[in-house]
């Protein structure tokens, strides 16, 4: 629905909220875990949530750094839920590591998944324990953060640097490791080699080196990398480095399906609906994993849920009670080619209440159309172009093609019918 009160301008907050020090909202506090090697045990997951609908208002989301983020809390209820996540050991006591330790990494490890080009997880494990460890690093800018895609059947991206990270880490066939840069505006992005061994080291010296020359303006690697250059920014490296071309965003990258990790079992994917899941979904979910699977739940950045071990003789059944929990378990569902933020009442500058409608804007998407559904012109759901955005903006939605939120728009004022209207035309 769209709002006629108008909603506040959007603001850049520059940090992001975690466990520890939860970030306001329109529905109260927010709190965000980011957990270890991208997984959650059974146990985690069922407290984790019985709390987020003791304290909070029970909303839970998976986000686009593969963190789990609960919502609508009071000062009162953050700081029992904040004991709680300790209790878990899915945070760290000190808050100031805490806010540095934002390492994704991708679901799988090689010992699950034998394609994977490097071991994601003990990477993931060894940067956040140099993060948490080195206190000249506590001052990080909020939102700087590593990504470690593994490569094999559940990439993070198909050769690029993960969107929301500031330095990527991936595998390459040969057995070696590279370290990407953002890319630049042209889609450009630096590419260093690495010996696989000391990956996670050269990782944290790019950190440090981001550190030793941004000012206060640079709060992403890569703002300081468009006004300085790669060379600069490695001038004190011995490393060789490339420009590589981003590839393509590739849609079905992660989409829900059982893949198979041997003769016997495999990893079922299961998207929650534009990330949102409820409390009582992740606990069932959790049972299910520890029924049939290996008794984990992966987070990823396509804010879906991997479910690892899970027996391929099992794979329908599972696949089943997943979909009766109202998870996407279709790889062909359209919502899973809408990007959708908050919106209206967690957002207090949305326009509308932006998950009611990107559900039922889903409906009229053309095939293989991508739309994002937006708040306001700051875009939170995605960063990439998509085939069709609608920004909420004063009391109606303006249309982009093949743009982004914020960019001038090719329709103005639509009301959610004559959206719906324009989402239908664009496919003839
Ligand atoms: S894009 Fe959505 S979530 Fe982000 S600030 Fe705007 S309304 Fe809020």
């Amino acid at each position: 629905m769209i709002a006629t009160d108008r909603p506040l301008a959007p603001d850049v907050k520059g940090w992001c909220p975690s466990a520890l020090r939860p970030m306001a909202a329109g529905d109260g506090l927010i709190a965000r875990i980011k957990p270890t090697a991208a997984t959650l045990n059974a146990d985690q997951a069922r407290v984790i949530a019985e709390a987020a609908d003791r304290f909070g208002n029970g909303q839970l989301e998976i986000t686009r750094r593969g963190n789990l983020q609960a919502r609508g809390f009071d000062a009162a209820g953050h700081a029992r839920f904040a004991d709680i996540v300790l209790t878990c050991r899915l945070a760290v006591p000190d808050a100031a590591a805490e806010a540095v330790r934002t390492v994704l990494a991708a679901p799988l490890s090689p010992t699950e998944d034998p394609s994977c080009t490097l071991d994601a997880h003990g990477i993931a494990r060894a940067i956040e324990a140099a993060l948490v460890a080195d206190r000249s690093l506590r001052d990080l800018p909020g939102k700087v953060g590593v990504a470690v895609d593994g490569g094999g059947v559940l990439p993070l991206t198909t050769g690029g640097p993960v969107e929301t990270a500031d330095i990527t880490i991936a595998g390459t066939a040969d057995g070696a490791a590279v370290l990407r840069l953002p890319a630049d505006g042209d889609g450009r992005f630096a590419e260093i080699a690495v010996p696989s061994p000391g990956v996670a080291a050269t990782a944290v010296r790019l950190l440090h080196a981001f550190k030793a020359q941004a000012s206060p303006a640079h709060r992403r690697v890569a703002s300081l990398l468009e006004e300085i250059g790669p060379d600069r920014f490695l001038d004190a490296f011995d490393l060789p480095w490339q420009w590589r071309e981003t590839p393509a965003a590739v849609s079905s990258l992660g989409v829900p399906r059982f893949t198979r990790l041997s003769t016997a079992s495999g990893a079922m994917i299961a998207a929650p609906a534009f990330g949102r899941l409820p409390a009582e979904v992740l606990v069932a979910l959790a049972d299910i994993a520890e029924a049939n699977g290996d008794g984990t739940v992966r987070l990823t950045p396509w804010r879906a849920a991997v479910l690892p071990g899970i027996a391929a003789a099992d794979a329908a059944l599972v696949r089943t009670e997943i979909s009766a929990l109202g998870l996407i378990v279709d790889a062909c569902d359209p919502r899973l080619r809408v990007f959708a933020c908050t919106g209206r009442p967690g957002c207090l500058h949305a326009g509308a209440d932006i998950l009611t409608d990107a559900a039922v804007f889903s409906a009229a998407l053309p095939e293989g159309a991508t739309l994002h559904v937006s708040g306001c012109a700051k875009g939170c759901a995605y960063g990439r172009p998509a085939d069709l955005t609608l920004t909420a903006d004063n009391g109606g939605y303006d249309l982009v093609r093949a743009g982004r939120a914020g960019e001038t728009p090719d329709l103005s004022s639509l009301t959610r019918d004559t959206a719906i209207a324009a989402i239908r035309r664009s496919g003839r």
